[in-house]
């Protein structure tokens, strides 16, 4: 098994070892990775600083910005074998691993079109100097990825880095990534140089901990728990590796009285139903305010029992949990629910899946106390919350009120509650009467508080992959 990429070569580990893999729809192993070591890690490392250095740094940003369009338009070419891949390797439905390819082509068109656009500053300083401030490229960037959008996630760090100049080492999840790696084929075919994409598939506390702990890399970008967020931080701190983190969230939809329900409902439900509630920005806290709590609750629970989860290859709206772990701890939890007497309102339908698959329908809880655990802790599965309020203070108390801060949502006809509440949430994301960054590739994201720093996505995530340099040139006398 060779899935290695290191310096445009495609190898096994060091030592031989692989790791298998799950198909979630059936819980069999279906394909095997090679398990990466730190010696493969700091291979990798070392292909990207010397692929950097005599190679990619010589490249104008017009001409990364040329290749990665080309990518972009490989991606397009090849998009209905690619979400075949990504569908069978996450368990999610082919429908929408189609709009997961169709996203990541976008990151390759948009970054492509702003490599040449990242401009820098001229500064008025005193009579007689001219100050330049110039962005460059910081070098080598690790790239620590997870399973719930592979091709999504690695477009959403990958490409801008490259537009702004970087070499990467990219350590995709072992439990997907099937995607990946036949992205990064199609990139070296549309010309990448050897060394520029080096790819280590691994385990986490092994090829991960090794990356975030390399000294040779520049700058570290992980999406993933907070737990494993805290433990990169470490890692990366010996060696001062700055990090940008998105890390989940707990993300509230806050429902008023007067808000226009009819467009409020499908979004609602469309927020937790995606992606099986396996999406960072998830919406899977619904506050409502009182007078309509019933009414609300009522119509999101004739909508959740109307989903369907299914095969992969079905049209259903959810396919099955995609890592058995995770699986696992989503069980866990809805026996902790059932023990604790917290209502389940209504559930979703499962349909035609065979023995052993990691599937759970969505499901709508409530009213949930405040103090509740799935009130406040990322679920990451189709568990939504519903939660009461009493007036706009109450509103924003709660929905500033877990350790997260990414997504937040605002449902309401009135225009200056509206702007109130979106200056107060703490989040890195508002939406007034719509719901979705799903898509938003040029619309910055990232979180506040447990959910993470710094911003991927859009313009500011060339900032991110980039450092300043500040030149002062004295000519007057
Ligand atoms: P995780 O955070 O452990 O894994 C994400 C990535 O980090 C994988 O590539 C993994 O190999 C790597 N990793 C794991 N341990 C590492 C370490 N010590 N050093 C470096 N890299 C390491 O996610 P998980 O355990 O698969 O899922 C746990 C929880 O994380 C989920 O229940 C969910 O709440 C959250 N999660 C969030 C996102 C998101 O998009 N924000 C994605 C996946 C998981």
């Amino acid at each position: 098994m060779k899935t290695l990429l290191i310096n445009g070569d495609w190898c096994a580990a060091d030592d031989g070892r692989t790791i298998d893999v799950d198909d979630p729809a059936s819980g069999e192993v279906f394909t095997q990775l090679s398990r990466a070591t730190a010696t493969d890690v700091d291979s990798a490392v070392r292909a990207a600083r010397n692929a950097y250095v005599n190679e990619w740094s010589r490249w104008s940003a017009t001409e990364r910005g040329r290749l990665l369009a080309r990518i972009g338009e490989q991606i397009h070419a090849n998009a209905q074998e690619i979400a075949e891949i990504e569908s069978r390797d996450t368990g999610k439905p082919l429908h929408l691993a189609r709009n997961d390819i169709a996203v990541l082509a976008r990151y390759f068109e948009f970054y492509g079109a702003a490599a040449d656009k990242h401009h820098g500053e001229v500064i008025p300083y005193l009579n007689g100097f001219n100050v330049q401030v110039v962005h460059e490229p910081l070098g080598v960037t690790a790239h620590i990825i997870p399973w719930n959008y592979p091709s999504q996630m690695f477009g959403r760090t990958a490409c801008p880095s490259l537009a702004a100049g970087n070499a990467l080492a990219v350590k995709p999840s072992e439990e997907a990534c099937q995607s990946v790696l036949f992205i990064a084929r199609l990139m070296q075919e549309a010309g990448l140089p050897d060394g520029v994409l080096n790819i280590v598939t691994g385990y986490g506390n092994e090829a991960g901990a090794a990356l975030a702990s390399h000294p040779g890399i520049d700058l570290i970008t992980f999406t993933g728990s907070p737990a494993v967020g805290a433990q990169i931080q470490a890692g990366a701190a010996p060696n001062n590796v700055p990090c940008v983190l998105e890390l989940g969230g707990k993300s509230p939809q806050i429902v008023f009285a007067d808000a226009d329900l009819e467009k409020a409902v499908p979004a609602i439900v469309g927020a937790i139903v995606q992606n099986t509630g396996q999406t960072c920005s998830a919406g899977s806290r619904l506050l409502i305010q009182r007078p309509v709590y019933e009414q609300v609750v009522q119509r999101v629970a004739e909508a959740i029992s109307k989903t369907r989860t299914g095969m992969p290859d079905s049209q259903a709206d959810c396919g099955p949990i995609i890592t058995r772990a995770q699986f696992r701890r989503l069980n866990a939890l809805l026996e902790r629910l059932d023990a604790s007497g917290v209502p389940r309102i209504a559930q979703g339908k499962v349909a035609d899946v065979p023995q052993g698959g990691f599937f759970i329908p969505p499901m709508l809880y409530g009213p949930v106390p405040r103090d509740h655990e799935l009130a406040n802790a990322e679920a990451f599965g189709p568990l939504l919350a519903a939660i009461p309020f009493d007036d706009e203070q109450d509103a924003m108390a709660l929905a500033n009120a877990t350790e997260y801060g990414l997504v937040a949502a605002i449902w309401t006809e009135n225009g200056a509650r509206q702007q109130r509440l979106a200056r107060a949430v703490l989040a890195g994301q508002v939406y007034i009467n719509c719901y979705g960054a799903g898509g938003g590739v040029e619309l910055p994201f990232g979180g506040r508080k447990k959910s993470g720093y710094g911003r991927e996505k859009g313009f500011h995530a060339l900032d991110e992959f980039t450092t300043t340099k500040t030149i002062v040139n004295r000519f007057g006398t």
